[in-house]
C-alpha cells in the first residue's frame, strides 16, 4: 500500500521507535517483530535509524558495559526529532 499520508506513516514510525530498543534485545513477540520488519522494508529512514542503533547496542556490548537505557531512549528522540 502506498497511499499513507505522510502524518500516519509518522504514526507508524513512533510506534516502531518505541519498541526498536526491545526489538533489538529480542524481548518482543514473533508477531510484533514481523510488524517491525514489515515496517523497515518500506520506511528508509527508519532502516537507517535502526541500523545506527543496533551498532550503538553492539559497540556497547563488545565494550562489555550495559547500554545505558536512557542514553538509549536519548538517542532514539533525537531521531524521533529528525523525522518530523
Ligand atoms: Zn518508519
Amino acid at each position: 500500500m502506498s497511499n499513507q499520508s505522510a502524518h500516519q506513516h509518522n504514526a507508524a514510525c513512533l510506534e516502531l521507535f518505541a519498541k526498536l530498543s526491545e526489538y533489538l534485545d529480542r524481548e518482543l513477540e514473533p508477531d510484533t517483530c514481523k510488524k517491525i520488519e514489515q515496517h523497515l522494508k518500506e520506511c528508509p529512514p527508519c532502516r537507517n535509524c535502526m541500523q545506527t542503533l543496533k551498532r550503538t547496542v553492539e559497540f556497547c556490548k563488545s565494550m562489555e558495559t550495559k547500554p545505558v537505557p536512557s542514553e538509549l531512549s536519548k538517542r532514539l528522540r533525537d531521531m524521533l526529532e529528525q523525522l518530523r
